[in-house]
């Protein structure tokens, strides 16, 4: 399965509070569904991940279930080097995510003329001064939450100097950090963003968009919702912590001319267990060589996911199961895997390959024939339909699939019994080859010709079946397996002195280089998803895997074996 196959699988996205609320909204009139808009507004310092995942089908998903739009703005407030590289990323992501953004990609520095000029109402409204004080005295001077702050020496200059002082900020006659000019509220709210907040610093900074057109840069607070009123967002959706800032958001909106007012509401940021989020920490994974890019499979970027084989639909499904709620929480990784699972169960096609090759001869088979057996590809989906399979006197096993002395129920092959071979014939084993070093390196086996297909004439019965390949005709493969990253569920949480690359699982990567495969893997494209039987579910490597050197990367296992052993160490 191909992400070009990938049916439109998405499940109906349940209902939540921020949809209740647009869907009241256009109940009452308050919008046509035509104006409903919403935004996306990464900064653009970073690789999405699955986080951002979540923001992104909630922006784009309630905007296309209610008929209308969302923007997609590069929140690029702060100056900083052109990444070219984090740009093109973050809209490749999205697009293979499955939205679209309206018209051209946006830029929240596009707006700097407009929220100069906002600025500039503020100060002749009386709401807005330059503070002369230093980043240190007005964190000094801001109070706490049980005591007021003190007023800047500042606060009280006249319209007059503030526009003149401001506008000689903005001309670029004074140093970082002399000045700033800041919101004119009150020093003794009992929310601290009211605390007359800062509203532009200036940085003598060359902007990645702007150059140095600009020496003063607008912060957050002020800049974000003068962005979501100039693009016409109505509902203008970010995570928890913004809840106390969302009055601040509202204040600035109320002197100034828009003619739209844009609404804040927050939800819950996606918590994942056995994984790290923050971009600064994601960063170093990759600076430090921890993981071969962004886009390593056990990275929780998109792309990291994509190469792992996620399909854009498993994310956006595990997002809607998820959900939508005002509570903080974290999500078992096991909850992503099985989205996946769940969704390759019914639509990867099945394949045997035998990733540690144990080589059996089968001694009463003509030497150079070959016949050909039918497989089924997918039990789950009859329309799949089968292929055959190239049957010989040599095949190759798993060596796990004999034991030359069998633990108590082992049904798979020993001496001396039989075991059923996947799509083909009974298979008994006579014989053990070794090594010098008592390796075991062959088997000799016998089969039966009545079995053909798997089932004995005579009725006897076998417990155990095998997957395996001919030798001739399997092809040699590379498979890469991989592991969770970290090995403790909450990597995030070290005592002072330790870093959280402490708790990275030394054991992620097995590079398998003679993996046997059924030819026929070979030749499917880059990214394709399949079961291998027994084993799990594998993608051809998006970028190394090639017909003459095929590359697998293992997906997910079967079943969830974290959740085996965590209730084994549960004692359960
Ligand atoms: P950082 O704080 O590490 O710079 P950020 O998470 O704020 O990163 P942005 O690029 O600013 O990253 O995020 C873009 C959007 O994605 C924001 O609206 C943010 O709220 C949302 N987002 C980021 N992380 C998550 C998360 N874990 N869950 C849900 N939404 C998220
Ligand atoms: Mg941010």
């Amino acid at each position: 399965m191909t992400d070009n196959e990938e049916k439109n699988t998405t499940a109906a996205a349940p209902t939540d509070f921020i949809r209740d609320i647009v869907r009241e909204d256009l109940a009452t009139g308050k919008y046509r569904p035509e104006e409903i808009r919403t935004r996306f507004p990464p900064e653009p310092n970073g690789y999405l991940h699955i986080g951002h995942a979540k923001a992104i089908c909630l922006d784009f998903g309630v905007a296309k279930e209610f008929g209308g739009k969302c923007n997609l703005r590069m929140d690029d407030t702060n100056p900083g080097k052109e990444d070219r590289e984090y740009y093109d990323s973050i809209q490749e992501d999205i697009t293979w995510l499955g939205y679209e953004w309206d018209g051209e990609v946006k830029f929240a520095s596009d707006y700097f003329p407009k929220m100069y000029e906002f600025a500039i109402i503020l100060i002749k409204k009386g709401l807005a001064y330059v503070d002369d004080q230093s980043a240190e005295e007005i964190r000094a001077t801001r109070g706490t939450p049980f005591e007021p702050g003190k007023d800047s020496p500042w606060r009280n200059r006249s319209i007059e100097e503030n526009l003149d002082l401001f506008e000689r900020m903005k001309n670029g006659e004074f140093p970082n950090g002399s000045k700033v000019l800041r919101a004119k509220i009150d020093m003794a709210s009992p929310n601290i963003n009211f605390r007359d907040p800062v509203m532009y610093r200036i940085l003598h900074e060359e902007h990645q968009h702007t150059g140095n057109q600009w020496c003063i840069y607008p912060m957050y607070d002020w800049a974000h919702g003068l962005e979501d009123a100039l693009e016409g967002v109505t509902h203008s959706l970010c995570t928890l912590e913004f809840e106390i800032h969302r009055p601040l958001y509202n204040w600035f909106l109320v002197p100034l001319p828009l003619q739209h007012k844009p609404r804040q509401i927050e939800f819950s940021r996606l918590n994942l267990n056995y994984t790290v989020m923050s971009k600064r920490k994601l960063l170093r994974l990759v600076q430090e060589k921890y993981v071969s890019g962004w886009d390593d499979p056990r990275m929780p970027t998109i792309r990291g996911l994509r190469r792992r084989g996620y399909t854009p639909s498993s994310i956006r499904n595990f997002v809607a199961s998820v959900g939508i709620t005002k509570f903080n929480g974290v999500t078992d990784v096991g909850v992503l895997e099985n989205t996946l699972r769940e969704e390759l169960n019914h639509e990867a096609p099945r394949y045997m390959a035998v990733l540690h090759p144990l080589k059996v001869v089968i001694t009463n088979y003509p030497k150079g024939q070959t016949e050909w057996l039918d497989a089924v590809n997918n039990p789950e989906k009859e329309e799949a339909g089968t292929r055959q399979i190239p049957f010989g006197r040599e095949i190759y096993i798993e060596q796990d699939d004999f034991k030359e002395v069998p633990p108590p129920k082992y049904f798979r092959l020993t001496v001396g019994k039989e075991v059923r071979l996947r799509w083909g014939y009974f298979i008994k084993c006579n014989e053990v080859v070794k090594d010098a070093d008592g390796k075991i390196v062959e088997l000799r086996c016998t089969y039966d010709p009545e079995t053909r297909g798997g089932n004995a004439p005579d009725g006897r019965k076998v417990k155990g079946t095998i997957h395996w390949v001919e030798a001739s005709h399997s092809v040699s493969a590379t498979v890469r397996e991989y592991d969770r990253l970290f090995k403790v569920p909450e990597p995030d949480v070290v005592e002072d002195g330790h870093d959280f690359t402490e708790n990275l699982n030394p054991d992620s990567l097995h590079i398998l280089d003679d993996v046997r495969i059924e030819a026929g893997l070979a030749k499917l494209p880059a990214e394709s998803r399949v079961q291998f039987e027994r084993q799990g579910y594998f993608v051809t490597d998006r970028y190394d895997h090639a017909e003459e050197h095929p590359v697998f990367n293992k997906i997910v296992g079967l079943k969830d074996s974290w959740a085996k052993i965590i209730q084994k160490e549960a004692g359960k």
